[in-house]
């Protein structure tokens, strides 16, 4: 039987390398996305449309599924009895990560799993290059899954995007 991990982040939006990671990580896990309600982060999206956007693409899999985190992912691990967090790795920011990890692993000895992405296409992506490229009108339909593109689309459309 598959253990349970929890894929925290932002997702504003998710992007084709977080469904890249989930792929991945699905193999061998089931996946609670962990949808960051931190109100410093100066976010396009609401939680609620981030949330709704995975769940868009999660469709009715059962062995995934997605909650909101107001609070701090090591507390929602130990609350839930999670021992496993998944992450992206890349160059950028494989310092912040590690004092991530550090910390998960310190305050509730949750094991961090890391994902590169070794998809050429996806390695430099990053939710806030598909937010700038939103806003500056550049192709960005290839960087977010479809239905995540169809959602996006209809609120440009509406005028609903800052
Ligand atoms: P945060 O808000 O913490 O920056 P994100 O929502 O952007 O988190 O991303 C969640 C996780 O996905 C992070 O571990 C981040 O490193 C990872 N990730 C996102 N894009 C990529 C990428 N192109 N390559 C590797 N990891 C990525």
């Amino acid at each position: 039987m598959k253990k349970t991990a929890v894929f925290p982040g932002s997702f504003d939006p998710m992007t084709n390398a977080h469904l890249d990671i989930t792929r991945r990580a699905s193999k061998l896990f089931n996946i609670v996305f962990l949808v960051s309600a931190n109100a410093k982060k100066n976010c396009m999206f609401s939680v609620e449309e981030r949330k709704a956007m995975i769940e868009s693409v999660i469709g009715d899999d059962e062995d995934t599924k997605v909650e909101i985190c107001t609070g701090l992912v090591s507390n929602y691990c130990y609350k839930n009895n999670i021992d496993y967090i998944i992450r992206g790795l890349r160059y950028s920011n494989a310092g912040e990560e590690l004092d991530l990890a550090n910390i998960w692993y310190e305050t509730e000895r949750i094991q961090t799993i890391f994902f590169p992405i070794l998809t050429p296409q996806y390695k430099y992506l990053s939710s806030s290059r598909v937010r700038d490229y939103i806003r500056h009108k550049g192709d960005w339909e290839y960087m977010v899954p479809h239905t995540i593109y169809q959602i996006i689309k209809d609120k440009i459309n509406k005028n609903q995007i800052q």
